[in-house]
């Protein structure tokens, strides 16, 4: 096995893999995820391991920092499947002895003795999809599972030893009331996660709730199929998929930033909460714009100014996976990125390295809109550390202003 000591010549590299497979496709969900059946997956994995293998022997001027194995459920991995997968990956690639290495696991799909077997085989954080606490709202999204049974989950995870684990919660379903999401934002801290993300639904098209969303929200869309199962008792009806109003969604947003800082929370991006020292170094990663390398199917890479993607067709990837969608980014496409990415997190963007990378500082490109969001409280600048980042106010008008960073 490779001495995967730390060797600080090495250049730093999250690696992210793919697992596209569900019990069952959520509502709402446009991942690339599907069902499948047990010989599926086990041909799968043996060829993200084929490609991990050849991957790992072009970046070998790399150092894996940070590992992020993502889905689809990568917790209906077996024990065995997952210990040789990161095995294939230490051998394959030099590894951080101190690195974050990341599973998403969805409740209802494993048991204190596979977790014990993740966490020997090098999994040290956990990321649970939740998304509620609430029963009803869990059935109506698709979810597989209820709250208990990730209560369970999450319980045997400690049992097992793991020490940062993330709860995934999500805000503005359908029907969802103010007092509905301030239960479950209460009941995910009181487990007391190191880390929590909560995002707002989002409609993606080509999902059935699209469908029941309709364009004019009209409720004409056809349903079955969706209701049928759902236990709502509506089946044969046109139904109209409603969903708190834009208000209700600020209010929302407000209510889990205050409940998480009370709670010990800092929220470091957008719709990320940690305790200190637990924010999600893979995700930092991206938000950074650093490299990273993504295997498995349809997974997506950024090394330097190359951004490319596998194929996201099964067939193809299974037929020959080498095949990538590549991309050069122009300086001004990484300029822009790197404000958009950077001014999500609260730490912002500092002048320091974007002079650094890009030969001019901030206020060489974007002086008048900085200087006008500034004077408006929308734009913070720390002088002392150099950084440019949104104030509260702005954090709330974010995607109108970061429009204005487009060249
Ligand atoms: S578990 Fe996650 S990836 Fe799978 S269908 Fe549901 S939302 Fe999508």
């Amino acid at each position: 096995m490779r001495n995967n000591m730390a060797d600080k010549n090495k250049r730093p590299l999250g690696l992210y893999l793919h697992f596209p497979f569900c019990v069952r496709k959520c509502r709402y969900c446009d991942f690339l995820s599907f069902p499948s059946d047990e010989a599926g997956r086990e041909i799968y994995l043996e060829r993200l391991k084929e490609e991990i293998k050849a991957r790992g022997a072009v970046y070998q001027d790399y150092n894996i920092e940070t590992l992020f194995i993502g889905g689809g459920t990568p917790s209906l991995m077996t024990g065995q499947q997952l210990t040789e997968l990161l095995d294939t990956v230490r051998v394959s690639f030099h590894v951080s002895p101190v690195g974050e290495w990341t599973m998403e696991c969805n409740p209802g799909t494993t048991d204190a003795e596979t977790l014990r077997i993740y966490r020997n085989a090098g999994i040290n954080r956990l990321s649970f999809g939740l998304q509620s606490m609430n029963d009803e709202e869990l059935k109506y999204l698709g979810r597989i599972h209820t709250a208990k049974q990730f209560a369970e989950n999450y319980q045997a995870a400690r049992r097992v030893g793991f020490e940062n684990i993330n709860i995934d919660l999500m805000s503005a379903l359908p029907g969802q009331t103010t007092a509905s999401w301030l239960d479950t934002l209460n009941k995910a801290a009181a487990f007391e996660p190191e880390h929590l993300s909560a995002y707002s639904l989002i409609i993606e098209e080509e999902t059935p709730f699209w469908d029941l969303y309709g364009d004019d929200r009209s409720g004409e869309a056809d349903v079955d199929g969706i209701i049928a199962d759902s236990g709502g008792g509506q089946q044969g009806k046109a139904a109209i998929l409603t969903l708190p109003d834009e208000d209700s969604e600020r209010q929302m947003y407000h209510l889990t930033k205050r409940i998480l800082a009370e709670k010990g929370y800092e929220r470091y991006e957008i719709s990320n909460y940690a305790r200190k020292g637990f924010e999600c170094r893979h995700n930092l990663i991206y938000w950074q714009r650093k490299d990273y390398l993504g295997l498995g199917l349809g997974a997506s890479s950024m090394v330097g100014n190359r951004r490319f993607s596998n194929v996201s067709d099964m067939t193809s990837y299974m037929h020959d996976w080498s095949y990538c969608q590549e991309e050069i980014l122009d300086r001004k496409a990484q300029i822009e990125e790197t404000m958009f990415l950077g001014l999500r997190c609260t730490a912002g963007v500092s002048d320091r390295m974007f002079t650094k990378k890009f030969g001019q500082s901030m206020m060489d490109i974007y002086g008048d809109i900085i200087r006008k969001y500034i004077s408006e409280g929308f734009l913070v600048f720390h002088p002392s550390e150099g950084r440019l980042a949104f104030s509260e106010a702005g954090t709330d008008v974010s995607n109108w202003i970061l429009s204005d960073f487009l060249l």
